[in-house]
């Protein structure tokens, strides 16, 4: 797989440069990745502490690029590293093969369905909203969708987000005004209401821009770098304050591009289509996901001119087709994945013990994969088992 790194706005590392730093870059995630929940630190403070630890060992080329690296953590964080957690920041949850679904998910799911011995396809309703779960005496679980359908069954696996899900810990008046949220009867139980505290939701946004023909070089991936941070550098004991976590920016605020980082997937090369899809973090996928298509070509330019080795003045005027998400604004999402403030727990536990027949499965509710598409997948696989593992005394 080729990759090309970019630290901007100074232009390409080389992959002798890249390979230099990694030794420092592993040093700087195990210690932020040593932090204690009760002594936890944003990312942005654990790398400064380390380099006011260790500074005297580092070269200044270390010093001045290695946070910029270990700042590529912002992507699966889906965050800025101010308002990220140091111990979970490198959680490996990601971690393994790099699969590119080329068809897209809906194929997975299709698959599944298609393959099934059971009569899966025939029963799955779409386009239903849940409203409410009630656990009933037997301990069979009642569901009611917005358009007042009731469905009972034995058992439920819930599998919503879980920014939605955290709404159920509100009052009955919100719930009843929120779109999406779910009100449980009887309530969700202390230890997970408790646990809603500690888990947050990110928001890492995509954005495609499509062209007539390519005008970039012919590699995968672009790790576009955020520019060093000055700052870090310091004489002063580290002090940086926590961001909170996933804090979109006021509406006229002017963000630098190059001050955060980006993964750019180069779908020419990866589905011979003329376009590139950038993954950027919070607070950037805020202005993404809000501004508007405009907006979004206008801000990532100097990004594209960057990786592309063209001036801004050199680029096409702009994209055939612009496409962002809106995961952070969709009611039924609320953020796109789960992301970890300082002195968060990965998981909200009590989820996966489950509360009783009802079950709940997704990339939020599993340490395996967690975050993941392939989380999300193991774990509905392992709620299925559980409840047919229940289930099998009565066939
Ligand atoms: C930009 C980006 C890039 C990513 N890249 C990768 C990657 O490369 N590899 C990878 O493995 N993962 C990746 N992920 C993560 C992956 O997309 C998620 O982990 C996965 O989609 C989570 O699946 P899920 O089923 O838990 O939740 P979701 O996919 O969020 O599904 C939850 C569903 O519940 C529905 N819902 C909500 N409320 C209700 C309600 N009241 N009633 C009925 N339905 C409701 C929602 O509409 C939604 O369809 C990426 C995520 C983002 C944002």
């Amino acid at each position: 797989m080729l990759v090309s790194f970019h630290i901007n706005p100074d232009g390409a590392l080389s992959d002798s440069e890249v390979g230099e730093l990694g030794p420092v870059v592993d040093k700087i995630k195990s210690f932020a990745s040593s932090k204690k929940q009760n002594d936890d630190v944003s990312l942005k403070q654990a790398v400064a502490e380390y380099l006011f630890i260790n500074g005297e060992s580092l070269s200044d080329e270390q010093k001045k690029f290695a946070p910029s690296l270990v700042r590529f953590l912002e992507i699966p964080n889906g965050c800025s590293w101010d308002g990220v957690s140091a111990r979970l920041a490198d959680s490996g949850a990601g971690n393994g093969r790099d699969a590119f679904v080329k068809s897209g998910y809906s194929d997975v799911l299709k698959q599944e369905l298609d393959g099934s011995k059971y009569p899966v396809k025939e029963n799955v309703l779409t386009g239903k909203v849940v409203t409410k779960v009630k656990t009933l005496e037997d301990g069979s679980i009642e569901v009611t969708t917005d358009d007042n359908s009731i469905y009972i069954s034995e058992f439920a696996i819930i599998t919503i987000p879980q920014g939605v899900l955290k709404i159920s810990g509100s009052d009955d008046e919100t719930i009843s005004k929120e779109t999406g949220a779910i009100k449980f009867e009887p309530s969700l139980p202390q230890n997970i209401l408790d646990g809603f505290k500690k888990t947050h939701m990110t928001s890492l946004s995509k954005v495609i821009f499509e062209f007539d023909k390519s005008f970039w070089p012919d590699v995968e991936k672009f790790i576009v770098l955020p520019k060093p941070d000055e700052s870090l550098n310091s004489t002063k004991e580290p002090n940086f304050n926590t961001q909170e976590h996933n804090k979109p920016p006021a509406s006229n605020a002017q963000l630098d591009p190059f001050d955060y980082p980006y993964l750019i997937a180069n779908l020419q090369s990866l589905r011979n289509i003329p376009a590139l899809m950038v993954l950027a973090p919070a607070p950037t996928t805020h202005l993404l996901e809000t501004k508007g298509e405009q907006f979004a070509w206008a801000f990532l330019k100097p990004i594209i001119a960057k990786i592309s080795n063209l001036k801004t003045d050199e680029l096409p005027k702009g994209p055939k087709v612009t496409i962002t998400t809106s995961w952070t604004s969709d009611a039924f999402s609320r953020g796109s994945i789960s992301g970890n403030a300082p002195g968060d727990n990965l998981v909200n536990a009590g989820l996966i013990e489950g509360v009783g027949n009802l079950r709940f499965a997704g990339e939020a509710y599993c340490y395996e994969g967690h975050g993941n598409a392939h989380g999300a997948y193991l774990s509905g696989l392992k709620e299925a088992e559980f409840v047919a593992g229940k289930l099998s005394h009565k066939l």
